[in-house]
């Protein structure tokens, strides 16, 4: 069973993104049974795609969540990790830059925790916050980050021609749905630790935060690395969403990794052969 998916990746540049125009609910007649039952075929799948994807090298995964905050980029990372090998995961989180991070380009920090082929990236934040908190905050100069659209792009291409498939996600939740999130981690003890007053100063930006991320999204979607806006006010169907997007862009190459798995396979098994037609002769003399 296949869901249907309203939220096709944008993958062209300049498309015209209205996040105030997508829905942050599931689809009609989705629900929590339907989707988590999905959910656990695809995280098998993707477990599979993984697997052939480090045998053969080829390539690798770079994940990019980004949301306001409580969008639920932790959750939605925890739980596509958990489908996953950790033999091959890697997770950041991208955090206010530190001196010598400042003292660096903005891609410097990130470029180091791209995936090396065969292996999966998951970013929490990621480079996209110097085009979004930095511009909201007036952090850099409007030269400047205006910039980085370019040089984000650039960056994007280069990854995918090392082989790299980028996913980047925008988990859109409701200013609404925040609110309660706010509340509810502040009446949960066991989540109270995550209290920040910055949180809620931040929700006097929220219009802001949305032309930041309207213009991010489409000023570097591309076909190599497509944005998808992620229906996130429902936990379970922002995380079916998100291993739907992946498995689909990963079963594109399923092919390509099994033949270079089959030509290893007939390498190694032509090597061993050889190893032991010596051992032979070396007996038989
Ligand atoms: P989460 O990221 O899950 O919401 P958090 O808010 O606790 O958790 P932290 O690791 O403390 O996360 O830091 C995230 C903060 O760092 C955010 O407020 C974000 O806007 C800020 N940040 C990230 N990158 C940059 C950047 N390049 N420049 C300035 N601030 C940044």
């Amino acid at each position: 069973m296949k869901t249907n998916m309203p939220n096709t990746p944008i993958n062209t540049l300049d498309s015209k993104v209205r996040i105030n125009g997508i829905s942050a609910e599931p689809p009609k007649g989705m629900t929590k049974a339907r989707a988590e039952k999905r959910f656990a075929v695809l995280c098998r799948e993707l477990f599979e795609l993984q697997d052939a994807m480090w045998g053969a090298r080829v390539n690798s995964v770079l994940v990019v969540l980004q949301g306001r905050d409580t969008a639920g980029k932790d959750g939605t990372i925890k739980h596509v990790a958990g489908c996953l090998n950790p033999r091959g995961v890697s997770v950041t989180s991208f955090g206010v830059p530190t001196t010598e991070e400042r003292e660096h380009d903005f891609l410097w920090r990130v470029h180091k925790h791209t995936p090396r082929r065969g292996e999966f990236a998951l970013f929490n934040r990621s480079h996209y916050e110097d085009v979004l908190v930095v511009r909201v905050h007036n952090l850099a100069p409007k030269k400047l980050w205006q910039q980085r659209y370019g040089h984000i792009r650039d960056f994007e291409a280069l990854l995918a021609e090392h082989g790299t498939i980028v996913l980047k996600y925008f988990l859109h939740i409701t200013r609404d749905e925040q609110k309660e999130r706010l509340l509810e981690r502040e009446k949960e003890s066991k989540t109270a630790w995550k209290l920040n007053p910055n949180d809620w100063k931040e929700r006097d930006h929220w219009d802001e935060y949305t032309a930041a991320y309207e213009d991010a999204i489409s000023k570097t979607a591309a076909p190599h690395a497509p944005w998808i806006i992620v229906p996130a006010n429902s936990k379970w169907y922002r995380n079916l969403v998100v291993a739907e997007s992946i498995v689909d862009a990963l079963r594109d190459h399923h092919k390509n990794w099994d033949k270079t798995l089959e030509e290893m396979g007939k390498a190694g098994r032509a090597g061993l052969a050889a190893y032991r037609s010596g051992i032979k002769r070396k007996t038989a003399g």
